[in-house]
């Protein structure tokens, strides 16, 4: 190790890093993959730190700023009055610290606050003008929001018209009741597409394309605040704004109380900690904020959140447990993924055995050991993780966690990627790879060969009947092996799965280069790539410089192209292909409608169709020259949707993607 190793620094830097993603996720992607409380709980830890060493704060932490950015694609909208978040406290005495320095700031000795549920949704922002909902905005990074005016009208508690004729500012909460969460989520039948938390479901319902879908979700809408209220105005307190709110037909929370002092608000907590489940809206904590107006000013507040309120948030069911085994899984590209095995234990009414440790650099930031006793928990997601290790519980001098330096499965050595988080197996030959390699292969964006289940995949696998791609092209020669395995394979099953095998020998270039599972080449870039090289022998002479003057091929992409034919292993690979007679050129057809705006278009596909999707993809790519995708990325152009509740569809709609509920095909 050098001298110039700093751990702190070190630490700082990986919680930053993990923050920012997760902000991304959240914000950005509407798609978190942590829970508010591990990242409430992760930032305590940075600022802690931060503020241990100020030297340390850098303008890129998350600390540093509000929220994330507002996407792309939606028309946006500029707050006048920046919509901030709330300051969180964890402990009543956090609370006493926050009533303390209200007392110190204001020279008053008991302060009265108004007390209202935090409900678990989005803020939004909506203006009336000449008594008229004139534009809705989402939070968006705080700054700039997202226009959502259309979809806002539909929610049925929200009035489009108001008796108060001045232009005037309100904010509330746009979220689903617990019981239409588990109605939507009900509608979705496979488990991998339900809504992980309802907060979610809301997001994704308030953020449609198109308002008609907003409007099935029965979004909810709870109002709290006015922004530009008249100086003359003759209300005083929180309080009597929500008064004010009620009288303009606004719905606002029927638990709103008006509390002296501090001890009467932590009182007021305990009796809503015992009936907040009883409630039909999600609420993950309670708002304090100070009740008279007049003292705002006073306050003020921090670039992040006001100072005459604080979030008290409950916390979530905790369970601890031992964590006994630390191990590491390996996916198609290579690439690591660490799982604790957990001591199992009860949590929330489930057995929990394992959670999910994402990267090394997660453990290593959290400091997890083996054997370590760690604390486990679900808030409101559905997989369980893990907070961090009871340090104080480790009786025994236990290793830290060293990084896996070798692939589990194959024993070779672990690499990163340029600044990747995670590690690679990068051996070919790697059985967990070239497993999820075959599988791959066969998938219905590349090869497409209906009838090879995972399932059978694996159970050929076992048999030492199918280890390779280019066994498949073998199998035809194996039929009784096959059948006399017990497989539950029978002749007519066998006959239909050797059609598809050699059907596939016809597949288009284009899914081939997709198939061959080169890293960091996804269908769009396959597609292009056999456009522009036309067939597999010119392909595999291009060099790193032809690459990068190809549109859309950065470096990575080059670099990984480059390395895929300069091994050996993969050019056996593709002369066995060869060998076998699978098609190794660009076919196209000169029919392409090119005055269609689908045009050379790139299409993803939701929900069943009077046709199968592999014959709506044949066709937009005979029709268009499309490309036709499998999942929601970047190049996608349209999703055509037949499912509404889709996790495509949510990232679609999440992304600005066009949805297409037309035939275009
Ligand atoms: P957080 O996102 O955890 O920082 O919490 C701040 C958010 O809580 C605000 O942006 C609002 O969206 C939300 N919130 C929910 N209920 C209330 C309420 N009664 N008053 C203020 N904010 C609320
Ligand atoms: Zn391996």
């Amino acid at each position: 190790m050098s001298n110039q190793f700093d751990p702190i620094k070190e630490k700082i830097e990986n919680l930053k890093q993990l923050l920012t993603q997760w902000e991304y996720q959240y914000y950005v992607l509407n798609s978190p993959t942590v829970s508010d409380f591990e990242y409430d709980e992760t930032l305590k830890q940075l600022i802690a730190l931060e503020k241990q060493y100020p030297r340390l704060v850098t303008p890129d932490s998350p600390t540093q700023r509000v929220g994330g950015k507002a996407s792309s694609k939606l028309a946006k909208i500029t707050h006048q009055t920046k919509m901030m978040s709330l300051a969180n406290a964890f402990s009543y005495n956090e609370l006493r610290k926050f009533d303390n320095s209200i007392k110190k700031e204001s020279g008053l000795n008991e302060i009265e606050y108004c007390l209202e549920p935090k409900i678990d949704g989005l803020s939004v922002s909506l203006k009336y003008e000449n008594g008229f909902l004139k534009t809705a905005a989402t939070r968006g990074d705080g700054l700039i929001g997202e226009d959502i005016t259309n979809n806002a009208r539909t929610i049925k508690t929200l009035p489009i018209k108001i008796a108060y004729k001045e232009p005037i500012e309100i904010r509330g909460e746009v979220f689903l009741t617990k019981k239409n969460f588990a109605k939507i989520n009900a509608q979705i039948l496979d488990k991998d597409k339900k809504f992980s938390n309802c907060r979610n479901a809301a997001s994704g319902s308030l953020r449609q394309l198109d308002p008609k879908i907003t409007a099935k979700r029965n979004l909810s809408l709870l109002v709290y605040q006015i922004i530009n209220k008249n100086e003359e105005d003759k209300i005083k307190q929180q309080s009597g704004i929500i008064e004010f709110l009620k009288l303009l037909k606004f719905k606002v929370a029927h638990e709103i109380k008006v509390c002296l002092g501090i001890e009467e608000v932590i009182n007021q907590i305990e009796k809503f900690n015992v009936i907040k489940n009883t409630l039909d809206y999600p609420i993950d904590g309670v708002v304090i904020k100070v009740n008279q107006l007049d003292l705002y000013k006073t306050l003020g507040q921090t670039s992040k959140f006001p100072k005459w309120a604080i979030a008290y948030k409950f916390a979530p069911a905790i369970v601890t447990t031992k964590l006994k085994q630390i191990i590491a899984t390996v996916g198609r590209t290579g690439r690591i993924t660490y799982v604790a095995k957990l001591q199992p234990v009860e949590l929330d009414g489930s057995i929990v055995s394992a959670a999910t440790l994402h990267n090394a650099q997660y453990i290593v930031a959290k400091d997890i050991r083996v054997n370590d006793w760690v604390k486990v928990f679900k808030a409101g997601e559905i997989i369980p993780k893990i907070i961090g290790p009871v340090v104080e519980k480790r009786t025994e001098k236990l290793a830290k966690f060293i990084p896996f330096e070798k692939c589990p499965i194959c024993g070779s050595k672990l690499e990163k990627i340029g600044d990747d988080v995670d590690q690679y197996c990068i051996n070919n030959d790697c059985k967990a790879r070239s497993l999820q390699a075959i599988i791959h292969y066969v998938s219905r964006d590349c090869m497409n060969i209906e009838g090879l289940s995972i399932k059978i995949i694996e159970k050929l696998w076992d048999h030492n009947l199918l280890k390779s791609i280019t066994d498949l092209y073998e199998l035809k020669n194996k039929k009784q092996e096959i059948i006399n395995a017990n497989l539950h394979i029978k002749d007519k099953m066998f006959d239909k799965l050797i059609l598809a095998i050699e059907n596939s020998k016809k597949q288009n270039l284009s899914n081939l280069i997709f198939a061959l599972g080169i890293r960091h080449v996804g269908s769009v870039i396959a597609k292009k790539l056999a456009q522009i090289y036309q067939n597999m022998s010119n392909l595999m002479k291009v060099n790193f410089e032809q690459l990068m003057a190809t549109k859309d091929v950065g470096e990575t992409i080059a670099k990984s192209i480059v390395n895929f034919f300069a091994n050996t292993n993969n050019i056996n690979l593709i002369n066995k292909l060869i060998s076998f007679g699978v098609n190794m050129s660009f076919l196209t057809t000169s029919n392409f409608e090119k005055d269609s705006i689908y045009y050379k278009k790139c299409f993803c596909i939701t929900g069943s169709f009077d046709i199968p999707r592999n014959e709506i993809k044949m066709r937009l790519e005979q029709k268009y020259d499309a490309t036709v995708v499998n999942s929601i990325t970047n190049s996608v152009d349209y999703l055509i949707a037949n499912d509404f509740s889709s996790t495509k569809y949510k990232k679609a709609i999440a992304n600005n993607i066009k949805i297409i509920t037309e035939k275009i095909w």
